[in-house]
């Protein structure tokens, strides 16, 4: 066995090395060797010894019922899983063994190993920059895009949350470029094939041709190509299914959608929370109430939009259906029925889909004509037309499902009973002349009674002798000579006769062939469905939509949200009225203090003073998150508001460690300050939140310095929270640049926040308040306020003796020699 198992493990490794194999043995999926022990530290699971006199070997073993939360633990720790299966059942020899699943992260298709979120399999490539493609095998969904520059790429890279990535070997044996992008994305980065000539097969194969997108570009062919062989040697190679669900490849601009770094979609929290704890804007919109539609809101989250026309076509629509609330209700109930219809119309495509799912796939397509009905009153809003046309209603599929499968059916078509009578003459015919052989068995005991005159006597069945007749040891000598004893019980004897064998060997025959045959009608009916597999996926898209649409509706309807209204051009005004954060809104149970912000050409720099945890970087945040809302075409927490099409969101907040890729805190913030200024532009908007804290006061304050009045000369709408008092002196400086400071107030000691942004800077830091409330011993704090206080007070008499005797300097009749003396006297006494 274990040779069979060096064996298989061989050609695994060949086929995908580093799989980590699970050998059936009886009800347990062991490992060996060093799969063994990953397998161990991964699923945390006991570690024994195989021996025998020749060998030892560690083993690790889970039971088989427990197969599938396994895999997708090693999966979601980026293992890849080959899963061998006992092909007969044991008999005297060794039993045969085949790899029947090779499941990677990033190309799973079975529902039970998949979240309801995207999951891409991406490739880069490089050639005129770097090239990405991107695909959901889940869904069929295929994308690519190029850029010129490697930030630009990790930035797609990590809105797109690949869960596997293949790198082409230009990239992964360039060893810096591979380190540095391991410390990125700790993902799962697998070995594909970009070999020109293979890649374009690929294409070839699964979409026909090399689509026109690529033409001219040998980093996107390459890309595109590898993600498909990889796939495809996956799925054709073990689980004998194809990639039929991939019909088409998109290609898209990154310019087309709004820039949002990999650091604003980390520090806005937008998909991850920045403590385990914490919630997400992405948690806050929960509303969707399909799959689909969650994965469709987390597209619009990662790309907001920059064309004027798409985004006010959301809002109408979004607008429309705050309004009719009973539509929105109406549309929800039905939504809420609705089975991923994504997927569904995927693995019918790949022909995956099991009976269940195809029934499942009906009962979501008879939701169609009720949600396009009752659309109808809101056609002229926006999207909502276009979502309603392609709804559609596919009335022959509904048809075809319902005539073909029964209500119920079973999960495999092998379990049988799934085809609907009537459907099939074939198949009826089988069932009719089954069903007479029962009829028959049926009528036996009632006949054979009568002939024999024993009133007991019975028909029964078991499975090691099939149908007998079953007589009490009473009436045995009543027993005609056509009977043939089979079985002597202590108080009965079972007998059976020709023509029952008989009977019993036709039904069998008959239930068998109409088994096959099932199988067979089905696998058909999934193949007649596969030529919808368009109209399907794009009718899944609509329903997706109008999800979304519906979800954005209730959060504005019920959480008072204010439709904004989209500036003409980046020099007006940009206003929030009473904006409120909506994550940290719905955590603070009606204690939330709302604010306004202003931003303009002559405020285009805000500089925000206050003491710690008195709300900065919440306001920042609250900014930033409705003009990202806007931009999704979504409503957003405030009574008003003014936005305008922002090219970009950047964000540098908090000190985050990045132990992993061995930076300081210092140098991080450095590297994402670096791509901040290097692409900010005039209709930038960017959330600067204690820069400069990573190191030394006097370096952090010219750092931060600088960086502001950079940005400031920029013209980009800037929002700048800040310890350093220093920068206050700005605002005379910086014509665009205003102080703000978050309210809070000191009485006897104690410090009370309002959370509330006002005009000015902030007069103290509140430092030491803020360590006398986190419990700071008081004998510290009473010592810190005196040293404070002297060092404030030794500054400030300094400053104003200084201040007079420079003033009273005559520079007219001061001496080259006498300047010298004073600077050295002043010098003396700092
Ligand atoms: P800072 O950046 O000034 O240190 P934060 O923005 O982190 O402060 O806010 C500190 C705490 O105050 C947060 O945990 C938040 O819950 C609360 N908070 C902030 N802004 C508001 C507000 N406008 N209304 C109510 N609570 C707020």
């Amino acid at each position: 066995m274990l040779e069979q198992y060096v064996a298989l493990r061989d050609e695994i490794e060949a086929q995908h090395s580093g799989a980590l194999l699970l050998f059936q043995c009886g009800d347990f999926f062991e490992t060996f060797g060093e799969d063994a022990e990953r397998a161990s530290r991964l699923l945390n699971i006991a570690l024994t010894h195989k021996s025998s006199k020749d060998f030892s070997t560690p083993m690790a073993g889970i039971p088989i019922r427990t197969l599938d939360s396994f895999v997708e633990r090693l999966l979601g720790k980026g293992v890849c899983v080959a899963v061998a299966e006992q092909m007969e059942l044991p008999g005297a020899g060794l039993v045969e063994r085949k790899v029947t699943q090779l499941l990677t992260p990033g190309t799973v298709t079975e529902e039970r190993h998949l979240t309801a979120d995207e999951n891409y399999l991406a490739a880069v490539a490089t050639g005129d920059g770097y090239a990405l493609s991107l695909l959901d095998v889940s869904t069929g969904e295929f994308r690519c895009a190029a850029f010129g520059s490697r930030t630009a790429l990790y930035d797609e890279l990590s809105r797109w949350r690949a869960r596997e990535v293949l790198l082409a070997p230009e990239l992964s044996e360039n060893a810096a470029l591979l380190s540095d992008f391991k410390s990125r994305f700790p993902l799962m980065l697998s070995h594909g094939n970009f070999e020109d000539e293979a890649c374009r097969g690929a294409l070839v194969a699964v979409l026909g041709e090399v689509p026109g997108v690529l033409e001219q570009h040998s980093g996107l062919t390459r890309a595109c190509g590898a993600v498909l062989n990889y796939a495809r040697s996956i799925h054709t190679g073990v689980q004998g299914g194809d990639l039929k669900m991939v019909r088409r490849l998109s290609r898209f601009e990154p310019g087309a959608q709004m820039r949002l770094s990999e650091w604003a979609l980390r520090a806005l929290e937008i998909f991850t929370a920045q403590s385990p704890q914490g919630r997400t804007l992405m948690d806050a919109l929960g509303e969707t109430r399909t799959a689909g539609g969650r994965r469709r809101l987390r597209a619009w989250l990662r790309s907001p939009l920059l064309d004027r026309l798409s985004l006010e076509a959301r809002l109408d629509a979004v607008e429309a259906l705050t309004r009719a609330s009973d539509l929105r209700g109406g549309v929800r109930a039905l939504l809420y029925r609705a089975h991923d219809l994504e997927r569904l119309a995927a693995r019918v495509a790949s022909a995956r889909a099991t009976p269940r799912e195809v029934a499942s796939l009906a009962r979501t397509l008879e939701l169609l004509p009720d949600a396009t009905d009752l659309l109808s009153s809101v056609s002229g809003a926006g999207l909502l037309p276009g979502v309603r046309a392609r709804l559609g209603a596919l009335p022959d599929v509904v048809r075809l499902i319902r005539s073909a499968l029964v209500d119920e059916p079973p999960i495999r078509a092998s379990d049988g009973g799934l085809i609907r009578e009537g459907f099939h003459a074939g198949l009826d015919g089988l069932r009719t002349e089954a069903l007479g052989h029962r009829a028959w068995l049926a009528e036996l005991e009632r006949s054979e009674r009568e002939r024999t005159g024993i009133g007991s006597l019975k028909v029964g069945y078991n499975n090691v002798f099939g149908y007998f007749l079953e007589v009490t040891a009473a009436h045995l000598s009543k027993v005609p000579a056509d009977y043939r004893q089979i079985a002597t019980l202590k108080d009965r004897a079972r007998f059976t006769r020709p023509d029952l064998r008989e009977r019993e060997r036709e039904i069998a025959r008959l239930e068998q062939a109409a088994e096959r045959l099932e199988v067979e009608v089905f696998t058909e009916l999934r193949a007649g469905l596969s030529i919808h597999a368009e109209a399907l996926s794009e009718a899944a898209g609509a329903l997706s939509e109008l999800d979304v649409l519906c979800a954005l509706s209730e959060i504005a309807a019920t959480r008072a949200w204010t439709r904004p209204q989209t500036l003409e051009d980046a020099d007006q005004t940009v206003t929030l009225r009473q904006a409120r954060h909506p994550v940290v809104e719905l955590v603070s149970s009606g204690t939330f203090v709302p604010n306004d912000a202003e931003l303009s050409p002559s405020r285009r720099t805000l500089l925000l003073t206050g003491p710690n945890m008195a709300g900065k970087s919440t306001y920042l945040r609250t900014v930033a998150i409705c003009a990202l809302l806007h931009q999704i075409g979504s409503f957003v927490p405030a009574d008003a508001a003014h936005l305008p099409i922002f090219d970009s969101i950047h964000t540098r907040i908090g000190a985050s460690d990045d132990l992993a890729g061995g930076r300081s805190t210092f140098m991080v913030e450095m590297h994402e300050l670096a791509g901040i200024l290097h692409h900010a532009t005039p209709k930038s908007l960017i959330i600067l939140d204690e820069i400069g804290r990573g190191t030394s006061t006097l370096d952090g304050l010219a750092i931060a310095q600088a960086a502001l009045e950079h940005l400031h000369d920029t013209g980009a709408y800037t929002l700048f929270a800040t310890h350093y008092f220093e920068l206050t002196r700005l605002e005379g400086q910086l014509p665009g640049l205003i102080n703000l400071h978050v309210a809070a107030e000191e009485d006897a000691g104690a410090l009370t926040f309002y959370h509330q942004v006002i005009a000015g800077a902030a007069s103290q830091s509140y430092g030491v308040e803020v360590a006398r409330l986190a419990g700071l011993p008081a004998r510290v704090t009473t010592r810190a306020a005196a040293l404070l206080s002297g060092l404030n007070a030794r500054d400030e008499a300094k400053g104003n003796a200084l201040h007079t005797e420079l003033a009273a300097l005559d520079l007219t009749r001061l001496t080259p020699l006498e300047a010298l003396a004073t600077l050295h006297k002043w010098q003396g006494e700092l």
